[in-house]
């Protein structure tokens, strides 16, 4: 686990919600700051729901060829009605899959754009990995007498 995706993930990010169907605030979310705060609502002052975003690694492998964001949360059902997944086209084998429940998210394109950023945290070791497979195949190469450009 990337320490950096997971404090992302369990940022202590929290969406609070009003419960109360009499209230005019009723199912609107309030962003949390703090973790360690309840949530009243500021309308009715009763006791909310609180719904955190988290994120956690499937799999046993060190990088993650898939992120899976849900989103959408609907807090009355206390479900996320959508979905939506991202992947590194550069692992061409199956890794671990990263999933991500985020209240902070309601749209497509943001939950796509959050699933990205995540994926470059956890897979940001792949960069400075040097490129094996190539080397091999550039020495391959010479060694059965051709030249190369690079
Ligand atoms: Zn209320």
């Amino acid at each position: 686990m990337s320490d950096k995706a997971d404090q992302m993930a369990n940022s202590g990010r929290a969406v609070g919600y009003c419960l109360n169907e009499r209230c005019s605030d009723f199912a609107v979310g309030r962003v949390l700051v703090r973790r360690d705060e309840g949530f009243n609502c500021s309308r009715c002052e009763r006791y909310g729901r609180i719904e955190y975003e988290r994120g956690r690694k499937l799999g046993a492998f060190e990088f993650v060829s898939e992120i899976q964001v849900e989103f959408n949360y609907d807090p009355v059902r206390d479900v996320y009605l959508e979905r939506t997944s991202v992947r590194d086209e550069r692992l061409l084998t199956q890794q671990s899959v990263y999933k991500l429940k985020t209240p902070m998210v309601q749209t497509q394109i943001e939950a796509a754009n959050v699933g990205r950023v995540v994926m470059a945290a956890i897979n940001r070791k792949l960069e400075r990995r040097p490129r094996l497979r190539n080397l091999q195949t550039r020495a391959a190469l010479l060694s059965e007498g051709w030249q190369t450009l690079v």
